[in-house]
C-alpha cells in the first residue's frame, strides 16, 4: 500500500498538485469549468496506489465524493422489477 505523504510537506504537496491542476478534471470532462479543491489519487492508496503526482488528478468537492463513493462501492444499487419492488 503507497504511503501517504502528511504533515507540512503533505500540505504543500497538496497547494502545489491544485496549482498545477486548479481546475477539476472531471467537471472539464464533462464541459464544466469548477475550481478544484481536492488532489485525488487515481488509484487510490488503500488500493496499492501510490502518492505521487502520475497519480494525482484534481477534483472538486462534489467529484471527488462521488469517484470515493464509486470506488469504494459504497453507493447502493437497488433494482427495482416490473412489479415495483425491489429485486434481491
Ligand atoms: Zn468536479
Amino acid at each position: 500500500m503507497g504511503e501517504r505523504i502528511r504533515g507540512r510537506k503533505g500540505q504543500q504537496l497538496r497547494r502545489r498538485r491544485l496549482a498545477n491542476e486548479p481546475l477539476c478534471r472531471r467537471c472539464k470532462e464533462r464541459g464544466r469549468i469548477t475550481a478544484a479543491t481536492v488532489p485525488d489519487h487515481i488509484k487510490p492508496l488503500a488500493l496499492g496506489g501510490e502518492d505521487v503526482d502520475e497519480n494525482i488528478r484534481c477534483l472538486c468537492d462534489d467529484c471527488h465524493d462521488q469517484v470515493t463513493r464509486e470506488q469504494f462501492g459504497h453507493r447502493r444499487r437497488t433494482e427495482v422489477g416490473a412489479d415495483g419492488w425491489p429485486v434481491a
